[in-house]
């Protein structure tokens, strides 16, 4: 899943107006990042099979420390906890940890059997809704198309740049959706972790474009 756990991130804008969305979406997609880089260091595996599933030609056969369930519930408390010790927001920092831990669980709609419970255990998770391409992707549509209107009922532009770079997050951000399900597999398995990597630019986007819009 890609633009539905961006989606999660703008609906807690609307729980939590005081956190930036560009900590939201890193919450949110805070496994995501993490992944490419441990695939890069060689501490998680996955390999291109076209035809894996319906949507998505990976077989993420070894991913322990970014997407096992108990991992996750681990990153979930440390990502809450980190934020409350600088914020000393409770509500902020709980938000936060349910948007890290909001990502397994979509994940779990849409994978495969493929996400362990805890590292090292043969028991995966996942109820594959990624072998009906049009069920997953209403499903990532609906939560991205809820997500964005959340964050516009949660807050109003200050200036011109608070519409435009809005508008030009979220349009880019659909455009990397289209591209991801309608583009032929990667070329290899590098090229993919290091792509990976640039969804640090929608953090940063999201920071931005938080600047420029205040909480109503
Ligand atoms: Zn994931």
């Amino acid at each position: 899943m890609f633009i539905g756990h961006f989606g999660a991130g703008f609906a807690a804008k609307k729980i939590s107006p005081q956190v930036s969305l560009g900590v939201l979406f890193l919450a949110a997609q805070f496994i995501d990042l993490l992944w490419p880089l441990l695939v890069l260091a060689g501490a998680e595996h996955f390999r291109i099979v076209p035809g894996h599933t319906a949507t998505v030609p990976l077989d993420f056969y070894d991913y322990p420390w970014s997407h096992s369930l108990v991992m996750v519930l681990v990153w979930a408390a440390a990502a809450g906890g980190l934020y409350f010790l600088f914020r000393k927001n409770r509500s902020g920092a709980l938000v936060i940890s349910l948007l890290v831990l909001s990502h397994w669980v979509l994940d779990f709609l849409v994978h495969i059997p493929d996400l362990p419970l805890l590292p090292g255990s043969d028991l995966k998770a996942g109820l594959g809704l990624w072998n009906s391409p049009a069920g997953s992707q209403l499903l990532e549509a609906g939560l991205f198309a809820g997500g964005f209107w959340l964050y516009l009922k949660a807050t109003q532009p200050r200036n011109k740049t608070g519409t435009w770079s809005l508008i030009s997050l979220a349009a880019f951000l659909a455009v990397i959706q289209v591209m991801n399900i309608t583009s032929p597999p990667p070329p290899d398995e590098l090229a993919v972790a290091v792509t990976g990597n640039l969804q640090w630019l929608f953090i940063l986007w999201a920071f931005w474009v938080d600047r420029n819009r205040n909480p109503i």
